[in-house]
């Protein structure tokens, strides 16, 4: 389903987006991918702190950091995720298995007010409200902000995952 928001809307959107990583240096990981997406068509405009958060599915794998950053852009969605997988893929990341390690993973989390299904591409990302290491730092930037479908704001679907443990490791 396409949101009434027209497909040549060249307004500035904002956006936010999951940084995960679980392999080699993770705050350089991290770093490096922020370093990446930053460009004129893409604006970091806040960073959430850091957490370290217990691995779900597959835990026989070591603890990820996540962070969720907030971002103003002119791309169109496909353009964005083309970007992120784009620096995945420059990043070294390898799909060995579903849920498996990896070196960095970037996940948009909510486009605008958007609501997309479209094969390859979901916004807002299909399982970010069962997530609790995308909905707490998602909390520090946008507590508020609500979620597009499902009208719930931020703040309310935490406190429906506070069963996963989470450590914030900076401020
Ligand atoms: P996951 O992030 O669920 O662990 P992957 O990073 O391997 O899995 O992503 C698999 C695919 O998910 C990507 O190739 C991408 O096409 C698709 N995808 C669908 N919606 C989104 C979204 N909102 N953000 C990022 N990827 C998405
Ligand atoms: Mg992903």
């Amino acid at each position: 389903m396409f949101s009434k928001q027209s497909c040549f809307d060249t307004t500035l959107k904002t956006v936010y987006i999951a940084l995960g990583s679980n392999l080699g240096d993770r705050v350089a990981n991290l770093l490096q991918a922020r370093e990446r997406m930053q460009s004129s068509n893409l604006r970091l405009t806040r960073a959430s702190s850091v957490y370290e958060t217990e691995p779900r599915g597959l835990l026989d794998q070591p603890w990820f950091l996540n962070q969720v950053i907030e971002a103003e852009t002119t791309l169109f969605p496909r353009q964005l995720l083309a970007r992120l997988l784009k620096i995945e893929q420059e990043m070294g990341r390898q799909r060995l298995l579903p849920n498996g390690p990896r070196v960095i993973d970037l996940d948009i989390l909510l486009f605008g007010n958007m609501v997309m299904h479209l094969p390859g591409l979901e916004v807002p990302h299909p399982r970010m409200a069962e997530r609790r290491f995308v909905l707490e730092p998602l909390a520090e930037l946008a507590p508020a902000i609500r979620h597009p479908r499902t009208g719930r704001s931020v703040r309310e679907m935490l406190t429906e995952v506070t069963d996963q443990p989470v450590r914030r490791l900076t401020s």
